[in-house]
């Protein structure tokens, strides 16, 4: 048998979160950003549940001909764009979108022998300071770009730097007034935006971490009355007991020491496994169904957890590390970090199971005899 760890991925999950997404973006198309391979969740593992989506948006040339191969015919872009002109003909061969930031690639698809022409986003930099235009010279660049005979369609996206409302505005602003006459669609929401700010969902959205139940901020309660569902949880079990009197101190470091007897339980699952080394005593966990406490320091493969409310608990006992009870942001909150890092970060060695499909394939059925009707 091998250790009790796993981590479950529910597609389900993801095809409700989708829904909720084009709810809040209504009336907006909706790229269904799967990048580092789907923030953890594997992409042909939640491929089924995204076919309500109107495009696959990532970063690296290898998923989005992975996802071609998986059988979407709808768009794929690539969020940053190409980085070598070797791989221009990798992105016409499989029709991919190509994010525009530089004049480097510009100049790249400038250069490519194509007769096929490869539609792009404009990439404005419009405060952040990562990657894009600055808006005083994007118009130019724009018509650089329609002049390129290798480009076809051009829409035009931004990002934004912050999550809350009142914080996007000034990027908001500016995009608009630098964009104001340009023909072409805009993309310019993250799940910040998606959930909190009407005013930049224009004609398509891209939300990534509200897809696998996770907080834009990092923090869970902030979305609390949204509805999401957790797309992934990392379940152990307790494999040891101990029983402390007072003064007695738990793991390295003796970072915890019992102030009355108690019993713990020791959670096969430890920093190794991809839960966060910094989780302080009293991040929350679930064992047996009942909310209790990390206690003392994570160690590589272990935790040890407070039984004091879960009396009944003890060897094989069910822990939940983050799913539908103990949310991953809460976790990330504890530990200094955001759910996205966490999901992110599962280890190799952790075994995956993946539910039923059901439902997800019948969507992919409405999707298609939709698709019959109106072709
Ligand atoms: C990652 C990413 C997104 C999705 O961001 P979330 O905060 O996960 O919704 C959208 N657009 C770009 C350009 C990105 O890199």
């Amino acid at each position: 048998m091998p250790r009790p760890i796993s981590v479950r991925i529910h597609p389900e999950a993801v095809r409700h979160n989708l829904q909720t997404a084009k709810q809040s973006a209504s009336g907006a198309r909706v790229w269904a950003v799967v990048k580092a391979n789907a923030y953890g969740h594997g992409i042909e593992r939640i491929y089924p549940a995204l076919a309500g989506a109107d495009g696959i948006a990532l970063l690296d040339l290898d998923e989005a001909v992975r996802v071609r191969e998986l059988g979407w015919t709808k768009p794929i872009l690539l969020l940053e764009g190409l980085f070598d002109s070797v791989d221009v003909a990798t992105a016409v061969a499989h029709r991919l979108t190509v994010a525009v930031h530089c004049d480097d690639q510009l100049a790249l698809l400038a250069a490519a022998r194509t007769q096929q022409p490869i539609d792009i986003q404009l990439k404005m930099n419009s405060g952040m300071n990562r990657l894009g235009y600055r808006p005083d010279v994007f118009r130019a660049a724009w018509e650089r770009a329609r002049a390129t005979p290798t480009i076809g369609n051009i829409a035009l996206m931004t990002h934004f730097a912050n999550a809350d409302d009142s914080a996007i505005d000034w990027q908001l602003d500016r995009f608009d007034a630098a964009t104001a006459g340009i023909p072409g669609e805009r993309s310019l929401s993250n799940s910040a935006a998606v959930l909190w700010h009407p005013r930049a969902h224009r004609d398509w959205v891209r939300p990534g971490t509200i897809l696998y139940g996770a907080s834009p901020t990092g923090v869970a309660r902030h979305v609390e009355g949204v509805g999401l569902r957790a797309a992934m949880t990392l379940a152990s079990k307790i494999i040891g007991v101990q029983t402390l009197t007072p003064g007695e101190t738990v793991g390295y470091g003796c970072a915890y020491e019992a102030d009355r007897p108690m019993r713990i339980g020791v959670v096969a699952c430890g920093y190794a496994d991809g839960y966060p080394r910094h989780a302080p005593t009293g991040t929350p966990i679930v064992v047996d169904g009942v909310r209790t406490r990390v206690i003392g320091r994570v160690s590589m493969d272990m935790l040890t957890v407070d039984l004091t409310p879960c009396p009944d608990a003890g060897i094989g006992s069910q822990v939940e590390l983050w799913g539908e009870r103990v949310k991953v942001d809460e976790v990330a909150e504890a530990s200094g970090t955001i759910g996205y890092e966490l999901m992110c970060a599962v280890a190799r060695r952790v075994p995956v199971d993946v539910d039923s499909l059901v439902a997800a394939r019948r969507d992919i059925a409405e999707e298609s005899s939709e698709e019959s009707v109106t072709a």
